[in-house]
């Protein structure tokens, strides 16, 4: 799953229009973002091993601190108490923020096999393994995506140009992306899917710029 977690980072600006889209990308993807730093660290695990499903050669061993559903849970109200103390933000925000955190689990039960961690232990690993099945896992995060792009435009307008241009660029990256991880070859190694992943921060980032050339309608 890669566009549908910032679809609901896109989608959530409509419930949370004060907070900026970087912060709602940051919270949907928290999970693929510590994820890469502790496999380089060596305290999480993956191999790659082509055919272990039909869409990603990934077979992810052992991430429990980024990916099970009780780290998860602690790092979405964490983070949703740090956001509320850093910006004086309401319960609102938060509320979003924390179920944004926790939306990066379901997603990733409902695309990967059953590699899903529940708790930090090995037992009860789940996952219902869309990405044997291409036509439905792409049309689902395609369509999720649409959506997102839809409800973030219908709930923020542009102040100027890097407003509009940056935003549908980011739109268009983020399918290339996409498309390109799914056409392109095996990665080569564990270290390359790792510090590829950490571009994620650009994202991020990205998030953050566009966000501030756009206003939220309802107050303009
Ligand atoms: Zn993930």
């Amino acid at each position: 799953m890669f566009i549908g977690h910032f679809a609901m980072a896109l989608g959530a600006k409509k419930y949370a229009p004060q907070v900026s889209l970087g912060v709602l990308f940051l919270a949907c993807q928290l999970a693929d973002l510590i994820w890469p730093s502790l496999v380089l660290l060596g305290v999480e695990k993956f191999a790659i091993e082509p055919g272990v499903t039909v869409m990603t050669p990934l077979d992810f061993q052992y991430y429990p601190w980024s990916h099970s559903l009780l780290a998860l849970l602690v790092w979405a109200v964490l983070f949703a108490l740090l956001y509320t103390a850093l910006r004086r933000a309401g319960t609102r925000a938060a509320i979003v923020i924390g179920l944004l955190v926790l939306s990066h689990w379901l997603l990733d039960v409902l695309t990967h096999r059953p590699d899903m961690p529940v708790t930090l232990g090995d037992a009860g690993r789940i996952g219902l393994g869309l990405w044997n099945h291409p036509v439905p896992a792409i049309g689902l995060e395609v369509l999720l995506f649409a959506i997102g792009v839809w409800l973030y435009t219908q709930s923020t307008r542009a102040l100027n140009r890097q407003g509009s241009i940056g935003f549908w660029a980011l739109v268009v990256f983020l399918l290339l992306v996409y498309a390109a991880n799914l056409l392109g070859p095996p990665p080569p190694s564990v270290k390359a899917v790792a510090w590829s992943a950490e571009a994620i921060w650009l994202l991020v980032a990205w998030g953050f710029w566009v966000d501030h050339n756009r206003a939220d309608r309802a107050f303009s």
